[in-house]
């Protein structure tokens, strides 16, 4: 094969799904003459949180910077130390440093890849004020029992629901019982805006500071004093960052949440269609809906089990000769270089190691075909049937 039919063949792990929607709701945008911050922001903020079940919305330029407002609003700064898993992208444990704050890594459920009260428990010290909880690919956290025990220590309990739009908990949207969630827009994510992100909290005056901080912490934002004739002079109550969200991304949103259902549905019917293979394979894992909710499948991870005829980089390799993009599983932050000799890290982390070493991410989007779900589920079935443990093989060898 060529390499460009290759490429053309070639199945990725995540494809967002845009539409001619999507390109009208944005060039309405540049017709109005306002691309920056403004009335589609506004707009995006009350669906979405309309959307999550929660009062206040604030968007933002990603996931990383509402974390980073999160800790700002919730008063977490130097010494204070706040939990957080290693098992996630490295921006939930970066967060509490923007602060001056100290992330304590905690261990993860090896079934679903989430803290438990008992694994942040673990990771409690004298000066923790904060708890970030995650719903790692989707696979809703079970928020329930650390509530409680945030409540106990009266520490602020932070949900990265990052994947988490359109997963529920406890019959509700995820990110309900947070004190603080935010949400990430990213592509790699089910609904997108390119880049862009969201803080919601049931808070006002947290949501009023964060709006704030957002925009250089001005006490008149800028769409208002725009439209004002003569505009009042602004002041700067603290000093605060540019996170905005533009009405370019907004637009995006505003369709792309109208969409949400649909990809839910979708990404949980191409789930199924998944394991009614893959549940023949008995040393393949696959991540399924927790007994407290329903994920969104962001991510179709695997764990490769021991019993399996080849390791996880091997059936990546195998994977790729057949040009199937799929991906490592979740990194731990506490094995990067960017945390080497970190003390926050108090014990072992034995499921954080096991899953990150073990697990892949298959190719999941919503126009993924039936043939293309085949062809996956093909190679797996393949590799389950191949020699023990071969020597590893070129992703470019495409001789089998
Ligand atoms: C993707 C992701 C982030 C970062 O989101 P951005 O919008 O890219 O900043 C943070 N936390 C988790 C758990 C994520 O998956």
């Amino acid at each position: 094969m060529s390499i460009e039919a290759a490429a053309m063949d070639r199945i990725s792990v995540m494809r967002p799904w845009l539409g001619a929607e999507e390109i009208e709701a944005v060039a309405d945008v540049i017709t109005s003459g306002w691309v920056a911050q403004g009335p589609r922001t506004a707009d995006f903020e009350r669906a979405f949180s309309q959307a999550q079940g929660v009062p206040f919305g604030v968007a933002t330029s990603s996931c990383t910077t509402a974390l980073h407002l999160a800790l700002k609003v919730a008063d977490v700064g130097p010494g204070d130390d706040v939990v957080v898993p290693s098992l996630s992208f490295i921006a939930t444990a970066n967060a509490p440093t923007y602060v001056g704050a100290r992330p304590v890594f905690a261990d993860v459920d090896p079934t679903t890849g989430n803290v438990t009260a008992a694994t942040v428990e673990a990771a409690l010290t004298p000066a923790t004020t904060a708890v970030i909880v995650v719903d790692q690919g989707g696979v809703p956290v079970d928020l329930g029992p650390l509530r409680e025990l945030c409540d106990r220590r009266s520490l602020v309990l932070i949900e990265d629901a990052a994947c988490g739009a359109g997963s529920t908990y406890a019959g509700e949207p995820v990110g309900v019982g947070a004190d603080l969630t935010t949400w990430s827009f990213h592509p790699r994510k089910l609904l997108t805006t390119g880049e862009g992100g969201m803080l919601t909290t049931c808070h006002p005056e947290w949501a009023a500071r964060a709006r704030r901080l957002r925009e250089h912490a001005m006490d008149v934002s800028a769409a208002d004093r725009h439209t004002a004739v003569l505009a009042a002079k602004e002041s700067y109550t603290e000093i605060g960052f540019n996170y905005r969200m533009t009405d370019l991304q907004a637009a995006l949103g505003l369709v792309q949440l109208g969409r949400l259902p649909e990809m839910v549905r979708r990404r949980r019917s191409l789930a199924a269609d998944y394991r009614t293979v893959l549940d023949s394979l008995p040393d393949l894992r696959c991540v399924a809906d927790p007994p407290w909710g329903t994920t969104n499948f962001q991510s179709f991870w695997v764990e490769v089990l021991p019993g399996f005829p080849m390791g996880r980089d091997d059936l990546l390799a195998w994977l790729a000769a057949d040009g199937i993009s799929a991906r490592r599983g979740i990194m731990a932050a506490h094995l990067e270089p960017a945390y080497a000799g970190h003390t926050g890290t108090l014990g072992p982390l034995p499921a954080t190691e096991r899953l990150t070493r073990s697990t892949i991410i298959l190719p999941m989007f919503h126009a993924m075909t039936a043939e293309e779900l085949g062809r996956v589920v093909d190679s797996l079935v393949l590799a389950s049937r191949s020699p023990q443990r071969p020597s590893r093989r070129s992703p470019l060898d495409g001789s089998r």
